[in-house]
């Protein structure tokens, strides 16, 4: 009814229910064929990269591996959002004709989409004739959720001898990561093989058991605690009853926990209790200064002093400039200025994660057709091969000196940051839990790169 019409101007007062319905269906169809034209264009960039910037070895392009940056500062979304986004263009040229013709005509949505790239990757090629129609049929009336059962009952029946070969995948899957929440939560997730994943859980529960009757903990707060314990160094819970002495499990104590595996910039003041500005975890966002003051206790300090405007800009120290940086000065890179290198120019320093740090690099050396322009040390701007440009400042320094926060709006109140970093599941782009087919493809998010060896000498004689 709707079909070829404006969406945007349509009367819904107006509307009959029916008349709602339809416009439902028909502007669902209409964001699937978005979706699929965005992953199209995508892909089609990739291809283009891959075409001209194949260099290989340490410091050189690997092919293709820009794209995803390019379309993600574009869109404003994270690169592994757009790096799943080839994958899924790659994978439904590479074995799926007809679910690819299906979703740019919109009549099958990017949620189900995946559903059948999950379902066919490791099926046997001879069999996705017979399939694929199937599981297109199927996904014009059910829910995604319903689809994925479909498809793996159909998957086992048709290609029983590819069980193995489908478990092997998986366990290529595994992977382990956190997620942030609001209120200072975040979310720890994994996908492990079944055997590994069971040693945890038992480890977790024979520690949350090591504690006496009287710890007030309930057995999942026990669990939580258990697996900070297995890292940061102290290896078991403490007991929590308050029985001191009277506690029968008073000689468990276990290893001092390591320090210093999260990094926090607070305000001089607000640390002394005398301003209630958020502080930064770094990797997570803002935290309320109570909760800093809290972590604070064990804490080691290092003082960072504020610099005028008008001051020449003397060299800071490394440590100072991670401090005022906050984190990785790639445009919505969410990196910590700890996990980060730091980045000397004539105009300052500045700090990079290992894959922005390797842009960078390229980009000086003309290799890619980036700018980077380090006009102030407050000001690092990006320059996209399509002339966009994109600026960053130093995010550790609002947090440090919120008194000079410009951006604060007038008024506000500071004492409760509710917008933790963004997630990386954004709403338009639901990638979150998509595993990527295309290994090439592996190390485009930051968190995933993995730092070249060349700088050793081993290396460089290879
Ligand atoms: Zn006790
Ligand atoms: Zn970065």
């Amino acid at each position: 009814m709707f079909e070829g019409s404006d969406l945007s101007v349509l009367d819904f007062q107006a509307m009959s229910d029916e008349g709602l319905i339809d416009a439902l269906r028909t502007a669902h169809g209409a964001s699937a064929a978005a979706q699929a034209a965005e992953v199209f264009a995508v892909r089609e960039l990739y291809r283009r990269h891959r075409a001209v910037s194949a260099e290989p070895g340490p410091g050189g392009v690997r092919a293709g591996e820009f794209a995803a940056t390019e379309a993600a500062v574009a869109l404003r979304v994270d690169e592994g959002s757009t790096a799943a986004m080839i994958d899924v263009g790659l994978a439904l040229e590479d074995w799926l004709p007809r679910t690819r013709a299906e979703f740019a005509a919109g009549r099958i949505d990017l949620a189900k989409v995946r559903v059948i790239i999950d379902n066919t990757r490791a099926v046997a090629r001879e069999v996705l004739g017979e399939l694929e129609p199937r599981l297109l049929e199927t996904a014009e009336r059910t829910t995604p959720v319903r689809l994925r059962q479909a498809a793996r009952r159909w998957a086992a029946r048709l290609d029983p001898a590819g069980a193995q070969r489908r478990r092997e995948r998986q366990q290529d899957d595994r992977d382990v990561r956190i997620r942030a929440m609001q209120d200072c939560m975040a979310v720890f997730d994994g996908l492990l093989p079944a055997a590994g994943a069971q040693t945890v859980a038992m480890r977790l529960r024979e520690m949350s058991l090591e504690v006496c009757a009287a710890d007030p903990r309930t057995m999942p707060q026990r669990r939580a605690d258990a697996l900070v314990a297995l890292a940061d160094g102290s290896g078991r819970l403490r007991c929590a009853c308050g029985r001191g002495a009277r506690c029968p499990k008073k000689e468990a104590t276990g290893e001092a926990p390591r320090r210093p595996l999260i990094q926090i910039g607070i305000a001089a003041d607000a640390l002394l209790d005398m301003r209630d500005a958020p502080a930064f975890l770094a990797g997570y966002g803002p935290i309320d200064a109570a909760l800093a003051r809290i972590l604070a206790e064990h804490a080691r300090f290092q003082v960072i002093s504020e610099r005028s405007e008008s001051e020449p800009e003397a060299p800071r120290l490394d440590r100072e400039v991670r401090a005022v940086d906050g984190m990785c000065r790639f445009p919505g890179c969410t990196i910590p200025a700890a996990e980060s290198e730091p980045d000397v120019t004539s105009t300052g320093t500045t700090v990079l994660c290992t894959r922005h740090k390797r842009l960078k690099t390229l980009a000086d050396n003309k290799k890619v057709p980036w700018d980077t322009w380090l006009a102030d040390p407050d000001r690092l701007q990006w320059t996209s091969p399509a002339g966009e440009i994109h600026t960053t400042s130093r995010e550790g320094a609002r947090y440090l000196f919120p008194h000079n926060d410009i951006d604060l709006p007038i008024g506000q109140n500071t004492s409760t940051p509710t917008a933790s970093r963004d997630s990386p599941d954004d709403i338009a782009y639901p990638f979150r839990g998509h595993v990527l087919v295309h290994r090439q493809l592996c190390r485009i998010a930051p968190e995933d790169e993995i730092p070249d060896d060349a700088t050793t000498p081993a290396a460089s004689q290879a």
